[in-house]
């Protein structure tokens, strides 16, 4: 399959207007292309696994706008369910029974979630569980894990992964020192580390927040035991266990992480897939954590627009197809993406790693393919600046990767033959463009 992609005038066009009204040009950092280079495209539609920029061209995506699109986009129910919820009334500023069905599938999906309460975006999600659990436990220290993301709440800014690794910040300007002095960020998947925070601080830690599994520094599973010793510790010592499932919930499994590992915790953090693409998020967890909230308790959070009846129903309809078959397909194409990867960076003599937590999958590039990579130290020491040609060679042919070697990659139930097949055709010029590449911080 050969493709003629038209330059990206029209995007290059739209992009300079766009920096002239808005910071960078985007409405999140990583959309820039800041790390790789060259021109984001502007998309102008979308339909299964397909992207259509302003130029016209079309793409395979892997990025699923960032995990929520596991059935592909402009499914034809989630679609319906979007058009009929718009046509009873955009916003009403007072409850729904659809935000009553969303909370019990939630509910049904996760065990150990007992109550949940609707937000806007994974940020809110877990700003308002750390409050929570602060509240909640009187205490205010937060451990949090270098490399995991957890939105751009103030506490959870430092050594965190996403775009802010991509663009290389210890931590944020802005946020004061008192709310970056109560987080204590440790590597990930290092108990021992934790315990030794818990012998110090014990009495002072609120809570552990951890993602199910780490996928905003690429995907790197929790090792055997690590959330289940954070269950221990934290309930050892009165803290609680949050665990973000912002990314991995009702994308990995029917139930999430949770529904892969059954590790419980306190409260979780859910985002993304339950939002079917519209902005709609919630956290939840234990009756009695979540009782302390406002109207029944005083720990206050709330919002114009949580629990959206067009939101709502684009979270449900999204839930509501994806049964056990949509998880089988999922994980049969992260599978198939992970062979195609090692096919074409072995054929091209590249030092790799493709690692999967779940069905989120990352590529790395590193001379030393045996070393699994446990840790954000571990990935920021990896080739990542082989990444960018990587990028613009599959980009040039018609594939939608993410902008940065320190994101997952997502795949969607909608992938096809047709698609694998374009992906097939791309990588091994990625792979040559890859093997090409040489260190921008070596000198000759
Ligand atoms: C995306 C993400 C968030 C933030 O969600 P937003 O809706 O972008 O605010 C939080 N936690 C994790 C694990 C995420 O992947």
């Amino acid at each position: 399959m050969t493709r003629t992609p038209t330059g990206p005038e029209k995007s290059a066009a739209l992009f300079a207007r766009a920096t002239e009204v808005t910071p960078g040009g985007v409405n999140s950092p990583v959309r820039a292309f800041s790390a790789v280079g060259g021109t984001p495209r502007f998309i102008t539609r979308a339909a299964g696994c397909h992207l259509t920029d302003a130029d016209g061209n079309d793409y395979v995506d892997l990025v699923c706008s960032w995990g929520p699109m596991i059935l592909g986009h402009a499914h034809p129910a989630v679609v319906e369910a979007v058009q009929k919820a718009a046509e009873g009334g955009l916003s009403f500023g007072a409850p729904t029974e659809a935000e009553v069905q969303l909370a019990e599938e939630i509910i049904d999906r996760v065990d150990p979630v007992q109550r949940v309460r609707l937000v806007n975006s994974g940020t809110e999600a877990t700003m308002s569980a750390i409050r929570l659990a602060r509240g909640f436990t009187g205490r205010t220290k937060i451990i949090k894990f270098a490399g995991c993301y957890h939105g751009h709440v103030d506490a959870l800014l430092a050594d965190a992964g996403s775009g802010v690794a991509t663009l290389g910040l210890p931590t944020s300007p802005g946020v004061t020192g008192a709310s970056a002095h109560d987080t204590i960020v440790l590597p990930y998947n290092d108990l021992d580390a934790v315990a030794s925070a818990f012998a110090e601080f014990g009495d002072e830690i609120a809570a552990v927040i951890t993602e199910a599994a780490a996928g905003n520094m690429g995907a790197i599973a929790p090792r055997d035991g690590f959330n289940a010793g954070l269950r221990d510790l934290t309930a050892r010592h009165g803290a609680l266990l949050i665990i973000d499932e912002v990314m991995t919930g009702f994308r990995v499994s029917p139930g999430g992480w949770y529904g892969i590992e059954g590790v419980g915790a306190d409260l979780y953090t859910f985002g993304k897939v339950m939002s079917g693409g519209l902005p709609a998020a919630a956290f939840g967890g234990r009756a009695d954590v979540m009782a302390r909230l406002a109207p029944t308790g005083p720990v206050y959070q709330a919002g114009t627009l949580s629990g959206n009846p067009v939101a709502v129903a684009a979270g449900l309809a999204t839930l509501r197809h994806a049964d056990v078959g949509v998880y089988e397909t999922l994980d049969a194409n992260a599978a198939r993406l992970g062979e195609l990867f090692t096919d074409a960076l072995s054929a091209a003599g590249v030092g790799h790693r493709v690692q999967k937590a779940g069905n989120l999958i990352s590529v790395f590039f590193t001379p030393d393919p045996q070393t699994q990579l446990v840790d954000y130290a571990g990935v920021k020491a990896t080739e990542t600046w082989r990444f960018a040609p990587f990028f613009h060679a599959l980009l040039d042919r018609g594939v939608y990767a993410p902008p940065s070697a320190f994101e997952a990659w997502f795949v969607s139930a909608a992938l096809d033959d047709d698609a694998f097949a374009r992906i097939a055709d791309a990588l091994p010029a990625a792979a040559r463009a890859a093997a090409a590449a040489t260190n921008p911080g070596e000198t000759a």
